[in-house]
């Protein structure tokens, strides 16, 4: 996935399902990288080190991201609720 791209600061963050995000501040198993698996004013992310999924506010979670990994393509199917 290259070395990602930097977050533009002067609008809203490009987040889609699929992506994945590399924060400022790792997780406690390691990983500093999460998969997006819902979209919305709360994201729901999931880390790839151990697999936990933590719901967060979208304006929380902007502040946090040091890095976005677009995915390559449109992999998971639209979150069903
Ligand atoms: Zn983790």
């Amino acid at each position: 996935m290259g070395d990602g791209i930097r977050p533009d600061r002067s609008g809203p963050l490009p987040l889609h399902l699929g992506d994945e995000v590399q924060l400022k501040k790792p997780h406690p198993c390691g990983s500093d990288r999460w998969r997006i698996l819902r979209v919305g004013a709360d994201l729901r992310l999931q880390c790839t080190g151990c697999g936990r999924i933590i719901l967060v506010p979208r304006a929380h979670m902007e502040r946090r991201v040091r890095r976005l990994f677009p995915a390559e393509a449109p992999a998971l199917p639209p979150d069903q609720f």
